[in-house]
């Protein structure tokens, strides 16, 4: 089980020296092992920020992480190995994200040896098992990032992020950009996924919709607080706070627009 207790995250304010403000304030947050939570929120709410202190890209200025226990936040290196890989951060930006001069291959044995010291046999056989989970073909494997269409993207960082053996993935804004009919492609390739592998999810968007697609818990956030949270809302008006409501303002009037 991953949980945030009380994570403070501050930034300086552009422009203005020594002058800090709260990206993420006082925000508590439990993801058991398996299941899809979500996070919604507008540009700017700091969705991002959490996502990097919850999979310890970034430590916070306030509060702590546990995983299964230990304090992430807090351990030395020793320790830190045990966690190291267990929770995963899949972004928007597939390609950015993935080194165009490796080929498909390298990035996915990469981690393997990293974390695993795997050789190179074993290597191979779970680039290939990794493939298979990701839906991917195994004519890819020789191929670099920019080689490979932007849903084969998607499914390469999922691949990358499964080889890691993690018991939480973040998926932070990881669908958008998609067209609609590639995204309910890859969301439902996610469900798939999860039902099959007991992972935890943490879908990060800012549209309510994926989130209420995905997700049995979802989380409002707002100015780097979570306002609301839900268990297994069944409709749009089980929303009740005033923000809550205009993001499903922004969704009906997104549908109205796409009939
Ligand atoms: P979201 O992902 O919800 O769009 P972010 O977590 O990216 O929100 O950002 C929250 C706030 O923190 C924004 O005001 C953003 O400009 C600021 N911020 C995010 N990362 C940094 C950073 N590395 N340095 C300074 N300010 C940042
Ligand atoms: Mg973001």
């Amino acid at each position: 089980m991953l949980k945030a207790e009380h994570i403070t995250k501050q930034y300086q304010i552009p422009g203005g020296r020594h002058t800090v403000f709260d990206a993420v304030s006082d925000v508590s947050i439990e993801l058991g092992n398996g299941g899809v939570t979500a996070i919604v929120g507008e540009s700017g709410s700091g969705k991002s920020t959490l996502a990097r202190v919850l999979s310890y890209v970034e430590r916070p200025d306030g509060g702590r992480v546990f995983l299964d226990g230990l304090e992430v936040s807090a351990c030395g290196r020793k320790e830190f190995h045990t966690v190291r890989g267990k929770v995963q951060l899949v972004m928007q930006n597939a390609l950015g994200s993935l080194d165009p001069h490796q080929s498909v291959a390298s990035i996915l044995e990469e981690p393997l040896r990293l974390l695993f010291h795997m050789g190179t046999e074993e290597r191979k056989q779970r680039c290939l098992e990794l493939l298979d989970m990701a839906r991917l073909e195994r004519d890819t494997l020789r191929r670099r990032p920019d080689e490979l269409s932007g849903g084969q993207q998607k499914r390469l960082c999922i691949a990358r992020a499964l080889a890691a053996r993690p018991q939480h993935i973040i998926f932070d804004e990881s669908f958008s950009g998609l067209d609609v009919t590639l995204k309910k492609q890859v969301l439902d390739f996610l469900k798939e996924l999860q039902t099959e592998l007991q992972i935890s999810f943490l879908v990060i968007t800012h549209d309510l919709d994926t989130a209420m697609y995905m997700a049995g818990t979802i989380h409002v956030m707002r100015r780097g607080k979570i306002i609301e949270t839900l268990e297994h809302p069944r409709s749009f008006s089980d929303f009740q706070e005033p923000y809550s409501q205009e993001l499903v303002e922004a969704v009906r009037s997104k549908r109205r627009a796409l009939q």
